[in-house]
This record gives C-alpha cells, structure tokens and sequence, in this order.
C-alpha cells in the first residue's frame, strides 16, 4: 500500500473516524478543527497524527487528498479558504449528505474536486463519538462529473476501498433523489412520530406508552433522534427532493387514513401486504 498524505477538516463523528482508519492504515493525517480541545483529542485518539485549529497549517503540507467533514453549511466556505492555501496536487473531497449543490459550486472554486458521501453515521456527534470500522460494508458514494480528474476519482477510489466500504458511483442529482427518499424522508417521518407522540398523548397515556416502548418504536424513533442541524441542513440543501417525497408520502398516509375511516379493511390488507413484499425486494436488492 502506498501511503498518502490526507487532511480532514472538521474532526467531527465522520472527519474523527475517517481519520481513524486512515492512521491504522499507515497514511499519514493532518486535521484542522475549530476548537483546540478537538485537536487534542483528535491526536490523543490517534484519529491524525497532528492537529490545528488553523486552516493555513495545511499549506505546508503537500498532501494528496483533503477530506472536508464540516457541517454542510460551512462546505463551501471551507473549500473556498483552502483553495487559498492548499498546493495544487492536492484533490479535495467532501462527505456531505447532499451533493448537487456542493459539487456544481466547489468545481468552480477547485476543479481537483470529487464529491463524496460514505453512508454510514450514528446518532452521537463529536470527536468522542468517532469510531474504527464505521465505514465497514457501508455504501461509499461518490460523484464524478464529466470534468472530474482521473486523479481525483482513483485516489478516492482507492481510499475508499481501504475503509472496507462499498463503492457506488452516481450523478450528484440521482444521488440527492435517492438519499432524500432512503436517509432525508425517513428523518423527518421519525421526528413528526416522537412529535406527534409526545405532543398529542395525555400525560398517564405517554408514561404507559413509555413503559411499553419496545423494539418497534425504538426502530421507527431511531433516526428521528439525531443531530438536529444535520436534519435542517438536509431539509435545506435538499429541499426540492425532500418536499417532492413528502408530498408522496403524505398521499400514501391520507390512503391509509380513507381505508381506516371507512373501514376498507381488504383494501388495507393489499396495501400492507405489497408493502410486505416491497420491502423485501428493496432489502434483497
Ligand atoms: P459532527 O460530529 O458535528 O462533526 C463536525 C465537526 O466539525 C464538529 O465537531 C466541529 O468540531 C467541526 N467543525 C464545525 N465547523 C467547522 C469549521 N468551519 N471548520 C473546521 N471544523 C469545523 O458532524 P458529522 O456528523 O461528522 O457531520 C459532518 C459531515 O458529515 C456533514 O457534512 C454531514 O452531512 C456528513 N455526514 C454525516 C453523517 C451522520 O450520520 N452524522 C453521515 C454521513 C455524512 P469542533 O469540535 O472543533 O467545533
């Protein structure tokens, strides 16, 4: 294996567990965080080998790949300071959960650009929350344009494979349709589950309830317990599949609604019985 140098800005639950994997793989990590008490968990981890809350430490480094794992309101920003700093064999990356807005942008600002966005997270964020083997059988997406440098596309490639994770190649628009239906959808159907729970029981009904919570609510609540600037920035970056899904979705719940009112209880027993089926073709395949 050929060891690479790699920064990762933002040493959060994904920069902190890329980082990682990437030391006991033998590269060799730069890390940039806002905060120096980050920093010096970071190295204590062993997620980098050294650390700064300085973008511009980057700059004396001639570093192969750069990771930037921020929030992705500050993608762009951070992409756009380090074109400023960074040496120009450097291929930059990101792992944010939306692609179209920030892949079109970040060409323009760094054309050694490739987006990415492994699939794979916890609800816990922070550098406590980095764990080895995150990656591990875990879809890896990234998304390559017609203009992204061959370069750029084989050592996230090879990256990529390291971290044990599945590779799947995709435009960045079918990659932001696909991920509000499967990661965008289901977050904000959980958070309106636990609302609607919490706001409309009574308060001797939610403490029953609460004793009787088993695994299907913890399943259904799981992903509506998350970090919620995630799920704005989700909503915000990928607002037009988002409401698009939503809006098929909230068709499928006034269906269900119409059979349960007029007591439709065969056409109820198709429609749980194909969706019975479905997920069991969506899961296989
Ligand atoms: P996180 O745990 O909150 O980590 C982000 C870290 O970035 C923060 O802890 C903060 O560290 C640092 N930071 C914030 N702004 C910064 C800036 N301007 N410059 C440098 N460092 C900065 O969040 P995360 O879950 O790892 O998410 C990071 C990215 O991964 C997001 O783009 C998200 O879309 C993507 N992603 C998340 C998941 C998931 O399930 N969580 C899955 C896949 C992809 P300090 O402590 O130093 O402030």
């Amino acid at each position: 294996m050929i060891a690479m140098k790699i920064g990762i800005v933002g040493l959060g639950l994904i920069g902190g567990s890329l980082g990682l994997e990437f030391v006991r793989q033998g590269h060799q990590v730069w890390g940039v965080s806002r905060q120096p008490d980050t920093c010096a968990e970071a190295i204590s981890r062993q997620a980098v080998h050294f650390a700064s809350t300085d973008l511009g430490s980057l700059a004396a480094v001639s570093l192969e790949m750069v990771f930037v794992c921020t929030p992705i309101p500050s993608v762009l920003p951070t992409i756009s300071q380090l074109a400023v700093r960074l040496s120009p064999r450097a291929t930059i990356t990101d792992v944010a959960s939306v692609k179209a807005p920030i892949v079109d942008a970040a060409l323009q600002i760094w054309p050694d650009f490739i987006g990415g966005h492994p699939m794979a997270g916890t609800a816990e964020q922070g550098i406590q929350a980095a764990v080895l083997g995150l990656f591990q059988d875990r879809p890896y997406v990234i998304t390559p344009t017609a203009s992204t440098p061959t370069i750029a596309i084989e050592r996230l490639q090879t990256l990529v494979t390291q971290l044990g994770s599945r590779l799947v190649l995709c435009q960045p628009a079918q990659h932001d349709q696909a991920v509000a239906w499967i990661s965008h959808l289901p977050v904000m159907i959980s958070a309106s589950l636990i609302a609607a729970c919490a706001q409309s029981a009574d308060a001797e009904t939610l403490r029953l309830a609460q004793q009787l919570a088993s695994s299907g609510f913890r399943d259904t609540s799981r992903v509506g317990a998350g970090n919620p600037d995630l799920g704005v920035a989700m909503a915000q970056f990928n607002r037009d599949a988002l409401l698009k899904t939503l809006s098929h979705y909230q068709n499928s719940l006034s269906d269900l609604i119409y059979m349960i009112e007029q007591e439709r209880w065969a056409e109820l027993q198709q429609r749980l019985l194909q969706t019975q089926q479905d997920r069991q073709h969506f899961m296989q395949s």
